[in-house]
């Protein structure tokens, strides 16, 4: 039985979700009731994929002035995200202390110049003292004096398990035609290139767009249409420590520890969660990609439970970075840990908007920070599907086009160029 629908919407994580949302309210203001429907695809259940692995954190401070710009106007809608979801998700507003090594004289220059950046948008972002940074980060955390403190106010975290069961809510509330347990088997194809038909193994679907928010899954899916998306996956360990409820105190803010390459805050009532940050360094990336372990196993290996646990060393890593930053760490007890995966491009920037070579096909992928930016790519997605709405100009930047065969050779010689030799670096240190 083939169904009809305007949009297809391909994955059920919070981006697809809130493609979905949008796009379906857009549609509904923009021709009445005319019941053109926005369908939304997931193969599994709902928030399953990298989306069942996030820290909830929302926070604006990023050194691309468009993203920031971005991020400032989702952390507004996650705010209030009644007004374009219909639900609130309830969150803390504890703000985030970043912490970076003095390059001299109590500053560090990068740090500095993305301060003077965020300040243009609005975004406040200042410098503090150990002091006051001690008084905010509350007296477990260890400060050194080699370090620099900022404090970002306006950062906001929220408890992954409460913004699941809210998307629920906003897909059933705003009645998105939603199928789960349903996997994308292939397209079929108009004399212009453009997709006329979703097939999976749940019925084929009719539609005139369709939106790719298959995260990690992505390049599998559209490779039959001879899209190449350049998306991969790095591996990211997740630790949680449980500590005595008498020695931690929730008003502890996000740390975002950019001496030790490490992100904490306080999750349910009292364990201490890490992680460490995406690489930043294109030869990193770009080996990331060359070593991606999706081209045995596509996507999958991210929910492959053989691939969840962590060893012993790894654990023990975390706990030499995390005592050194959490005073009372020494008695604290290793509660839970996972190794997973964020997705990643090649610049760490997103791809969002309409492909091009498929015309009626629109790219929504985060880029291993998808969960804080989610309300705001669904509008975007909205206004692209539409061609009108206040997001429409900051589409250009973070388009799949970006990525041409020029781009891509420039990146592939970043692991197998010249600077690659016999000799390893440590080894004169
Ligand atoms: C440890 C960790 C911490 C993080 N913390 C944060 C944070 O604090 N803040 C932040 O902003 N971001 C964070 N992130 C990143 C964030 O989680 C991801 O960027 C985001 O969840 C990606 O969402 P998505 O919807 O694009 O992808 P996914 O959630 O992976 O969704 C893709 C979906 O597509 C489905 N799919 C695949 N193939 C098919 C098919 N053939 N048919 C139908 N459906 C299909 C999959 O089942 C999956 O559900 C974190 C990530 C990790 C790993």
């Amino acid at each position: 039985m083939t169904n009809t629908v305007n949009t297809v919407i391909i994955g059920g994580g919070i981006l697809g979700c809130a493609s979905a949302i949008s796009t379906q309210k857009r549609l509904r203001k923009l021709n009445g009731n005319s019941n053109e429907k926005v369908c939304l695809i997931e193969k599994t259940v709902l928030s399953s994929g990298i989306s069942a692995r996030h820290s909830g954190i929302v926070r604006s401070a990023n050194a691309v002035k468009k993203a920031a710009k971005l991020a400032k106007n989702a952390t507004d809608y996650w705010k209030n995200l009644v007004s374009i979801w219909g639900v609130q998700c309830e969150y803390e507003s504890n703000g985030a202390i970043w912490i970076a090594r003095d390059t001299g004289s109590g500053k560090n220059e990068d740090w500095t110049k993305l301060a003077e950046s965020l300040s243009d948008l609005d975004i406040q972002f200042g410098q503090i003292d150990k002091h006051q940074a001690q008084e905010i980060c509350t007296k477990n955390v260890n400060l050194q004096d080699d370090e620099v403190f900022y404090f970002e106010p306006g950062a906001i975290q929220f408890d992954p398990t409460k913004v699941r069961r809210a998307l629920y809510e906003a897909i059933k509330i705003n009645k998105i035609d939603i199928k789960e347990k349903t996997n994308v088997k292939g397209f079929v194809t108009g004399n212009d290139g453009k997709i006329t038909k979703v097939l999976t193994d749940n019925g084929d679907i009719s539609c005139e767009n369709v939106v790719n928010a298959a995260g990690a899954w992505s390049p599998s899916i559209f490779d039959s249409l001879g899209i190449n998306i350049p998306v991969s996956i790095e591996t990211v360990n997740v630790v949680n420590w449980l500590t005595s409820q008498f020695d931690i105190d929730y008003k502890m803010p996000i740390i975002a520890d950019y001496k030790n390459l490490a992100y904490f805050r306080l999750w349910r009532n009292g364990e201490i969660h890490m992680h460490q940050p995406r690489h930043r360094n294109t030869r990193e990336i770009a080996r990331t990609f060359s070593e991606n372990p999706l081209h045995i196993t596509g996507g999958d290996l991210v929910n492959d439970p053989t691939n969840q646990s962590l060893g012993y060393g790894q654990i023990r890593i975390y706990e030499d970075i995390a005592r050194k930053r959490f005073a009372e760490l020494e008695n604290s007890i290793y509660s839970s840990g996972y190794r997973s995966y964020f997705d990643i491009t090649p610049d760490l920037k997103f791809i969002l908007g309409k492909d091009d070579k498929v015309g009626n096909l629109f790219h929504c992928l985060g880029s291993g920070q998808g969960f804080k930016y989610a309300p705001v790519f669904g509008e975007l997605i909205a206004d692209a599907i539409t061609g009108d709405g206040v997001f429409i100009d900051e589409i250009d930047e973070f388009s799949i086009s970006r990525f041409d065969d020029n781009y891509m050779k420039n990146f592939w010689d970043q692991v197998s160029g010249s600077e690659n030799t016999l000799v390893a670096e440590a080894a004169s240190l």
